[in-house]
């Protein structure tokens, strides 16, 4: 393992024939059909050109913690119903939040609309189209909710060529197998940090950088390196050292996560209509849509959880009636078993004593609702259950 003292990984030949590598690289390899990353008329900017910073900034932010390829149609969408950043300011929260379902982090959307707002107050609602009126630099950006270094660096590098470095998971992986790193990634921050800022190409920042990352996507990937076909294995340690570079970045290890059991139900009334609550806007799913129902305690039966928590919850009482469905779905902290069963009113009119607001809706409006992952699966399956019953509704 090479030992990096508080000076800089490389040498400047090194520095240098790096930078050449993965440029040459890219021209040939590079993933050039990523839409934001390409002028409005379909083809590649030329180093001195400008791109769209909006678009960037919204794929910025889904690629946070989702993959490019679960990204671009959701980008896509975004964009036909969000076009400009004052589309995006002035939309309703739960037009924004119905864009992003199923994308996970929900936060990120409403910290996407909140960067809007803010940076569009007060201004011409044309003015974004101009290049001056966005920030230039990694501290207005970073002031805006939701928006990292590396996040602040890609849309700087990306939209207007500004040589800010950038240090997401891919560029993570890359760097710490390059020097063979025997720390993980989180706890090597700001080394990995100074190897990126080294290694920026200050001349053309944003190829460089997007050649990092298609690097890690496409041949230094977290299971299998392909080393053979990589432009810069005579710089990299955990390849000449004849390590296993998979093994690379190390891992922290992590404790299993905590196991709840959750109560669900779907409660209707007499007219068919099903209750759904909306959540308080904290929290990862803050603002969503949720059927009620919550967690099991020592010594309940899950039907006596579901009573305890629609009462609780929303002050009504309901009869729990057969199951509908149950699945495990694991969040990054927890992992949740959710018990789903149908409910009827038997008394009260619900109240949102544990959530922002309380809706009856008929079946078929469900769609109009962001709801997060976990109560997709149960609307799936309620609705199959009703076909297969061939029954108009639920009363
Ligand atoms: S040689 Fe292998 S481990 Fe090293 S950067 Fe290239 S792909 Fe990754």
């Amino acid at each position: 393992m090479k030992k990096i003292s508080s000076g800089l990984a490389f040498t400047s030949n090194q520095t240098i024939a790096i930078r050449a590598a993965l440029l040459d690289w890219f021209s040939i390899n590079g993933r050039h059909w990523i839409p934001w990353k390409l002028k409005a008329d379909g083809s590649q900017p030329e180093v001195g050109e400008s791109l769209n910073p909006y678009e960037i900034w919204v794929a910025e932010v889904m690629l946070q913690q989702t993959q490019l390829k679960i990204v671009l149609p959701y980008w896509q969408k975004w964009m036909q119903v969000f076009p400009t950043p004052f589309d995006l300011a002035k939309a309703d929260e739960e037009e924004v939040l119905l864009c992003w379902q199923g994308l996970g982090y929900y936060s990120r959307a409403r910290r996407l609309q909140q960067s809007a707002q803010m940076l569009l107050n007060g201004v011409a609602t044309t003015s974004y189209i101009e290049s001056k009126f966005w920030p230039k630099d990694l501290e207005s950006w970073m002031a805006l909710p939701g928006i990292g270094r590396t996040t602040a660096g890609s849309i700087l590098s990306s939209a207007f060529n500004y040589p800010s470095a950038i240090l997401d998971g891919n560029v993570k992986r890359v760097f710490s197998r390059l020097i063979a790193s025997s720390v993980p990634s989180n706890k090597n921050i700001s080394l990995l940090w100074k190897i990126s800022d080294q290694l920026l190409d200050k001349e053309n920042p944003r190829n460089f950088n997007q050649s990092l990352m298609d690097l890690g996507s496409t041949v230094c990937t977290p299971r299998n390196p392909n080393c053979l076909c990589c432009p810069i294995k005579k710089h990299c340690i955990a390849y000449s050292s004849n390590s296993d570079p998979s093994r690379i970045p190390v891992k922290t290890n992590s404790k299993p996560l905590p196991k709840e059991v959750i109560g669900i139900g779907i409660v209707c009334d007499s007219s068919g209509k099903i209750l759904i609550d909306k959540r308080l806007n904290n929290g990862v799913l803050g603002g969503l849509w949720e059927f009620p129902g919550g967690k099991q305690e020592n010594g309940e039966s899950i039907v006596q959880t579901i009573s305890r928590e629609l009462q609780e919850e929303l002050s009504i009482k309901v009869d729990v009636l057969d199951e509908l469905i149950s699945f495990e779905h694991s969040y990054s902290h927890k992992k949740l078993l959710f018990i789903v069963h149908r409910c009827y009113l038997l008394e009260g009119i619900p109240k949102p004593l544990a959530s922002k607001e309380v809706r009856w809706v008929k079946l078929e409006d469900l769609h109009r609702y962001p709801f997060p992952a976990a109560n997709g699966k149960m609307i799936e399956a309620l609705f199959k259950v009703l076909e297969a019953d061939n029954l108009p509704n639920l009363s």
